[in-house]
């Protein structure tokens, strides 16, 4: 086992890690730029190293700044969290060469899946189905309009180091591909370094569903169900349930072992999503995530199984002590994503959290690193905190969230616990029924008034 952990990371995320280093008897070395010297996960953590000043690129991606904080404290791994340099290949190597273990999978994986073309193609060779679109990167326009017409309108452009819901477009007919072909081309390049961009169907309705997997990078790998991550905004999630209400259990079976059995082929180390969209009862691979994600709670709730203690004993002994047939779902749960943010607009709202009442009791879990009188810097995301409800049934766990939803208080920031309250109420969600467009057309209609 690591004797210290140095968190990359900031946030939430960095004291999630930091709870479970500490219950692992590990030390913890935090990182921090000078707009994050007050955060908790800094007060908390056993060291604590400067990294830089506040851009995100002069510290929490600034390599050089994180080897020598490793030198220095003499820490022996680092855990990248979600976001940063979580899936950098390089970073893991530079590591690596450093003698200091990257908490995450090989590089090799993480190259491959963090191209998106190179993911689609090996999903598809180990018997993943993919949603139907181009073989590879796209050439000119032509060739775009070729392969759109194949495909059949409507598609959509991604790129192909995309990430975080950036550079992706729907183009309905033949005749809005230039002018969307350029923009995706310019926000790749301008967000990812490059340009490279693949078509994919655009399906209208599907739900948005991943596998949770665990594996030892010696042909050992285990799935933990799914998640429901259809309620977005801007392809990015906002509420995150499992299990999913359209999946009965041998759906489940089928698509956590179709996976399950390619993370043993491929020996994947650590955790790792398998991203679908699941349209008209098909499963179509979008991509994997090879990190600990911001929504791996609700699975901690489902299965009683800690992610990130397992990825850090998997990272240090490649022994996965979990079977199959151990993990056992049980009830359901719900992530609320709170941001500090002005609940209609999505205006940033960062600033100092003048009162601050977390809700508690029964099933009610709150992942966060505000406190009272924390300045929320305006430097990074907006992310405030994550409200996970557990319940036996689907009805308990909505009837906990609105209780939940009720008693908390963040005052000094605007938040988007409003939305949420409004989605607790809304018959669809409390039916199950939606799709990842549905959080768009219900904000579309004005649902929700200043
Ligand atoms: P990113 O890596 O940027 O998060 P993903 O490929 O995971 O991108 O897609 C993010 C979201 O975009 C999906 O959850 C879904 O809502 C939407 N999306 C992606 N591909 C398609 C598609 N082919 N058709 C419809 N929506 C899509």
């Amino acid at each position: 086992m690591f004797d210290k952990i140095l968190i990359a990371n900031r946030g939430e995320i960095a004291l999630r890690v930091l709870r479970a280093c500490k219950e692992l008897g590990i030390a913890t070395v935090a990182v921090h730029s000078t707009a994050d010297e007050d955060a908790m996960h800094v007060r908390l953590a056993d060291e604590s190293v400067c990294i830089g000043p506040p851009p995100a690129k002069d510290s929490y991606l600034n390599i050089p700044a994180l080897l020598a904080a490793c030198e220095i404290t003499g820490a022996d791994a680092v855990h990248p969290g979600y976001g940063f340099l979580s899936e950098n290949a390089r970073f893991a190597e530079i590591l690596a060469e450093h003698n200091v273990h990257f908490i995450g999978p090989r590089p090799e994986h993480i190259r491959l899946m963090g191209d998106k073309i190179a993911a689609k193609r090996a999903a598809a060779r180990l018997g993943i189905p993919t949603v139907p679109g181009s073989a590879g990167g796209i050439g000119s326009d032509e060739e775009a309009r070729r392969l759109a017409g194949d495909i059949g309108f409507p598609v959509m452009v991604k790129a192909a180091a995309g990430g975080g819901g950036r550079g992706m477009k729907v183009i309905r007919t033949a005749a809005d591909l230039p002018s969307a072909l350029a923009a995706a081309r310019a926000e790749a390049k301008a967000g990812f370094g490059d340009d490279t961009l693949y078509l994919e169907k655009y399906l209208e309705r599907p739900r948005h569903i991943e596998i949770q997997v665990l594996g030892d990078g010696k042909g050992r790998a285990i799935h933990l169900g799914e998640r429901d991550c259809s309620l977005q905004r801007r392809h990015q999630k906002v509420w995150e349930e499992g299990p999913s209400p359209a999946l009965n259990a041998p759906a489940r079976d089928a698509i956590g072992d179709t996976v399950a059995r390619a993370m043993r082929e491929i020996k994947y180390l650590g955790v790792g999503t398998v991203e679908f969209l699941y349209d008209d009862g098909a499963f179509h691979f979008i991509e994997m995530n090879t990190r600990i994600q911001v929504e791996h709670p609700v699975t901690e709730m489902i299965t009683d199984i800690d992610l990130v203690l397992e990825q850090i004993r998997l990272a240090a002994d490649n022994d996965l002590q979990l079977a199959q047939d151990g993990v056992k779902f049980h009830g359901h749960a719900i992530e609320c994503r709170i941001n500090a943010e002005n609940a209609v607009s999505f205006r940033p709202s960062p600033g100092k959290i003048i009162h601050y009442h977390p809700p508690g009791g029964l099933g009610v879990r709150v992942d966060s690193a505000v406190y009272h009188g924390y300045a929320i810097p305006p430097f990074y995301d907006s992310l405030v905190g994550k409200l996970i409800v557990h319940g036996k049934t689907r009805g308990e766990c909505l009837m906990r969230l609105r209780r939940a939803l009720d008693e908390f208080v963040i005052d000094g920031v605007e938040t988007n616990l409003p939305l949420f309250r409004a989605l607790a109420q809304e018959k669809d969600i409390i039916d199950g029924d939606y799709h990842i467009h549905w959080l768009e057309e219900f904000l579309g209609r004005g649902a929700l008034q200043p």
